[in-house]
């Protein structure tokens, strides 16, 4: 084999193949050594140098095209610089230092991680889970692990869950272009303090709202740090919570009923739910419902008012909005009813917020679009027992296949 084999073979530049090549079970082994070319300083570049010894460095090389494992036992020498006085081994140029594979065989398990499995890619190749998890985690640093924070001006903050240990993690997404700039630790104000550190203040001058839920653990840090900015509770968040009150009560009323009325509760949940306009009539679902509403009056009440917070969102004028909030806060408190009255309440502490809608029509929405396609990582289960990879696979989420953990293009 040849100089120019290596190459075509392997890509593999500045190297000769040296007599000896070893063929056994575990694969076989060429012996190779870098050519004068590639004898330099590694620090100054300097081909003023003396050889002081050799290292050997053992580094799986692609083995695409070959049915067994692929190892180059490279002799890299060690030199002595005249210009600069280093005492180095020099840049092996086909490896990155401390890694046992070459850059080719990196190369090759990215685009097969394109199609499989970290665990298949490592079964596949004949090497450890690690190995092949490594290389992927350092194409994720190497991409993600820092993403600017320049003109920053719409941003949204959520929390999501990590697995199933109720770990959470707080993310910040650019609502402009869509891409997360941050993922801190747990769900609590601080775990947006590297943020802010890192933000500065002059960027921040230039963020003009936040659109977050009504949980209340992100505002204080957004009025300490963005005091100029406006907090937008969003409409997804606001239905999404008056959703889960309905859903409280119906469960309450359920417990009380009789066996008639439980029948009738008995898989309301959807109907209720759902947008009338949604409903489906060759399943009988308006009458269905009509006869859930009639039966029980808190529901009812209940019903209405759903379909009024969603007007919410559907006025020409903040105003407009505004009376109409005013309105349903009244409402929910005459009904009397305790899920009723809570939600009208929280509705009421919120109310500025829900209205900087009008200034600013900004959503978590896509945030929430993120957070489904993390959970699909997780559910992958790949590193997410190992927090730092997890965040890189949330930076990397958006260009990231989460079912496949399809790499984008590496070059
Ligand atoms: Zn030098």
């Amino acid at each position: 084999m040849s100089r120019s084999d290596l190459y075509h073979i392997w890509g593999i530049k500045g190297y000769d193949i040296l007599p000896g090549t070893k063929y056994g079970a575990r694969g076989t082994v060429f012996r190779v050594a870098p050519q004068d070319r590639l004898i330099k300083c590694p620090d100054c570049g300097s081909r003023n140098v003396t050889r002081k010894g050799a290292c050997v460095r053992r580094l799986l090389a692609s083995q695409v095209g070959s049915h067994e494992k692929i190892t180059l036992e490279a002799s890299i020498p060690i030199v002595h610089c005249k210009d600069c006085r280093a005492r180095k081994m020099i840049d092996p140029a086909i490896a990155l230092p401390k890694k046992s594979y070459t850059k080719g065989f990196a190369r090759d398990v990215l685009v097969l991680l394109r199609e499989m499995s970290v665990l298949s890619v490592a079964r596949f190749l004949q090497v450890s889970w690690g190995m092949i998890s490594s290389i992927l985690t350092d194409w994720l640093e190497k991409h993600f692990s820092r993403r600017g924070l320049r003109n920053l001006r719409r941003i949204a903050i959520d929390e999501t869950s990590v697995g199933k240990g109720h770990r959470y993690v707080t993310i910040v997404m650019d609502l402009d272009t869509g891409d997360p700039v941050f993922v801190g630790d747990g769900k609590a104000e601080r775990a947006l303090d590297p943020f802010w550190k890192e933000l500065g203040p002059r960027r921040a001058r230039k963020i003009r709202c936040v659109a977050m839920d009504m949980g209340g653990a992100y505002q204080a840090a957004v009025r300490k740090n963005l005091p100029w900015a406006s907090i937008v509770f969003d409409r997804f968040h606001v239905v999404k919570l008056a959703n889960e009150r309905i859903d409280r009560l119906r469960r309450r009323l359920f417990a009380m009923k009789d066996f008639e009325g439980r029948e009738l509760l008995k898989g309301s949940r959807f109907l209720l739910l759902k947008n009338p306009e949604n409903l489906d009539a060759s399943r009988g679902e308006p009458g269905r419902l009509r006869r859930l509403l009639d039966l029980n009056s808190p529901l009812t009440t209940m019903y209405i008012l759903k379909e009024d917070l969603r007007r919410f969102w559907e006025m020409d004028s903040r105003e407009k909005a505004e009376e109409a909030a005013r309105e349903f806060i009244g409402c929910a408190r005459a009904s009397g009813v305790p899920e009723i009255v809570s939600l009208g309440s929280v509705i009421e502490r919120h109310m500025e917020g829900i209205l900087n809608h009008y200034g600013d029509p900004v959503s978590s929405g896509p945030l929430e679009g993120l957070n489904n396609k993390v959970k699909a990582l997780v559910r992958r289960a790949y590193g997410y027992r190992n927090m730092h990879v997890f965040k890189l696979l949330v930076m990397a989420a958006r260009v990231i296949d989460p079912y496949r953990l399809r790499p984008f293009d590496t070059s």
